[in-house]
């Protein structure tokens, strides 16, 4: 066994992440008396959700009619009908709550003339279950929500005396022998010292995976960190074959230009000049789903009709809008544009291309945040001792697509759902469980063999062939050729895992070993994906296949579940939860309404 001294903590809850769902979680843990611990590998506020620029989508009608039901229809058939009913319904239902609580709590939204929350519209938010105009339903702080929402939230944890270990990078989960999860093991990284976090419930908070692709939105921490925790325990990860484009990252930076762009009136055109959304969708045009505007762009390129020298991006035109809604409504992609593509976007319009935004696969959980780890007995049983929320876990509100603005509300809902079935599970005055020294044993081994890792392969180097792997072979479209290709040099690409070579084995602010422990957690999402995706011999959502251009509801609407052992991949699968939480008498939905059809905008 590798010796190294480490520091017990014993808390009722550790929450692993302090982006907008795990300072959610722990702001709501913490209200309701539980001692919780928020460990984080940067500062709260650096977090993902610091970038979101758009909005959070809540049926508030603060700008004309909306109802949840509505925003549940449109949930529904964003996720290409494979999102769970039960916790859709919950997200959309208690969307309302959340904001309002945000609002309290003191998010600085942008406010309408009479002083309601200002709400725009988002591609794919629909009015009369899809037959209406588009609604304004995402509430915003001018293009900075995300950066207000996590302001506010960690204001609020501390007020409440959550208690935070900032740049604690936390390495592997500790398991009992009975399965249940203990805490987890974390090394500071600062100073050197590792430390285990024993506690009787443990919440991933640790965000999305984006950077297994080569070019992505996503912040660099982005490396699905709870996800790589998770399949080391053998536990499933679902649905990850779907990965979203979002069909306006800046043309070689990949850096966002929100939907709220294309919401406050900005259009795509081609070589042409052609507006040629209106062609492919006639009704919502720039604001259809995510997943069809970048098919659609990538289309008009591959037909010859990209913008530019090499003729490979489209051009998003904000330059009719008036230079004061630009400065009041969008000062940040302003500047984004400015400083990343040299545009001055009140003049001209700004090269985008589909770049990779967001992961709606993740850790399978119920809509409390309890992970599962199905059987075949029970496809809804729970992993006890562990939950995951937001983009690290996959409720599955987000199915096989996800809705711009439908992730902040994600991570409000089921952070706080999860702290409302903690102080249910978890009990304050009951003692902390007994700490199965065979798995620290195995966390800190593992821990050694990589900062010991005299292999032939730079970190960088390796973690680059993966990121091009899948940027090629896992793209916007797939074919049979490209999947069974991809799957075969993923793996040898995670096979070369063993060959790594860590340079410095200092403990102290060490990048290399941090960033090699990442690639250790980005391979197992990037194969899970690539995987997934080959199995999947269908069109759905975000995962567009050549070969199998229609959706196959017969054979594949169901949940994918892959465990992954080093370089191969186990598949399985889980039924969509087709019931929702309420009866149609009892002012549900109406099961009719959200019934399967073609997915067109
Ligand atoms: C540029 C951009 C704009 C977006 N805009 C919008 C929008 O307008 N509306 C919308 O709904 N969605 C938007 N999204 C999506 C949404 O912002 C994300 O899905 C969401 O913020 C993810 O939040 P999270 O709390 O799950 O994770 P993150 O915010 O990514 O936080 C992850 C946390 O986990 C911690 N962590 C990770 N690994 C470890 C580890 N090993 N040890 C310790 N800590 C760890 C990190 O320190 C961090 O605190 C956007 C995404 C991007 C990239």
């Amino acid at each position: 066994m590798a010796a190294y001294e480490y520091e017990t903590h014993e808390y009722d809850v550790v929450v692993v992440g302090a982006g907008g769902a795990g300072l959610r979680a722990t702001l709501g843990m913490a209200e309701q008396g539980l001692r919780t611990a928020c460990v984080t590998k940067v500062f709260p506020t650096r977090s993902h959700t610091v970038a979101a620029q758009g909005g959070i989508a809540a049926s508030l009608s603060n700008m004309g009619p909306d109802h949840w039901q509505w925003h549940m229809y449109d949930t529904v058939k964003g996720s290409d009908w494979l999102g769970d009913t039960d916790a859709m319904e919950y997200l959309v239902r208690e969307a309302p709550k959340a904001v309002y609580e945000l609002e309290h709590y003191g998010v600085p939204f942008s406010r309408t003339e009479e002083g309601k929350i200002y709400q725009r519209p988002f591609g794919g938010h629909t009015t009369e279950f899809g037959e209406g105009p588009p609604v304004q339903r995402t509430c915003a702080a001018a293009d900075r929500t995300g950066h207000a929402i996590l302001h506010t939230l960690y204001g609020q944890s501390l007020k409440n005396n959550a208690e935070f270990y900032i740049e604690y990078f936390a390495l592997d989960l500790i398991m009992g022998e009975d399965g249940a999860c203990q805490g987890v093991l974390c090394w500071k990284l600062d100073d050197g010292t590792l430390h285990l976090f024993n506690a009787k419930m443990t919440v991933l908070a640790t965000g999305g995976y984006g950077r297994a692709y080569f070019s992505a939105t996503s912040a660099h921490t982005c490396t699905g960190d709870g996800g790589g925790m998770v399949a080391r325990q053998g536990l499933p990860l679902q649905d990850m074959e779907f990965v979203q484009f979002h069909p306006t990252g800046i043309y070689g930076s990949g850096c966002l230009i929100t939907e709220g762009a294309r919401g406050e009136g900005g259009y795509l055109t081609n070589s042409e000049g052609e507006r040629f959304m209106e062609r492919y969708a006639p009704t919502y045009k720039d604001l259809a789903s995510r997943d069809v505007v970048s098919r659609c762009m990538t289309m008009e390129i591959r037909e010859g009709r990209g913008v530019g020298a090499q003729g490979d991006h489209i051009h998003l035109h904000l330059n009719h809008l008036p230079p004061e809604t630009l400065a009041l409504r969008l000062p940040g992609i302003s500047e984004s544009a400015r400083i990343f593509a040299g545009v001055d976007l009140t003049k001209e319009p700004i090269p985008v291309l589909p770049t990779v935004h967001y992961n709606m696969g993740g850790i399978p959980t119920n809509y409390w945040g309890e992970v599962l780890n199905p059987t075949a007995k029970d496809p809804d049983a729970i992993a006890p001792g562990l939950m995951a929320v937001g983009e690290a876990g996959c409720a599955s509100v987000h199915g096989a697509n996800r809705l711009g603005s439908n992730s902040l509300i994600d991570l409000v809902v089921f952070g706080r759902a999860a702290a409302i079935k903690a102080a249910e599970v978890v009990d304050a005055k009951a003692a902390n469980p007994t700490v199965n020294m065979a798995s620290v044993e195995q966390a800190l081994d593992r821990f050694d063999s990589i900062r010991h890792a005299k292999g032939n392969i730079a970190t960088a180097e390796l973690r680059l062939e993966m990121q091009k792997t899948m940027q090629s072979d896992a793209a916007v479209f797939r074919t049979d050729k490209t999947l069974a290709e991809g799957v075969v040099k993923m793996g040898q690409v995670a096979g070369k895992m063993d060959d790594v070579k860590v340079t410095d084995n200092s403990l102290v602010w060490n990048s290399d070993l941090m960033e090699t422990l990442e690639l250790t957690n980005l391979m197992p999402n990037a194969l899970a994906t690539i995987v997934g995706a080959e199995a999947r011999k269908e069109s759905r959502g975000a995962h567009a296949h050549e070969d199998y251009p229609d959706r196959n509801d017969k054979v594949w609407r169901k949940h994918s579940l892959a465990v992954v052992d080093g370089n191969k991949v186990k598949l399985d699968y889980r039924p969509v939860h087709l019931d929702p939480l309420s009866k149609q008498e009892d002012g549900g939905i109406d099961l009719k309404k959200i019934a399967p059809k073609a997915r067109v905008y």
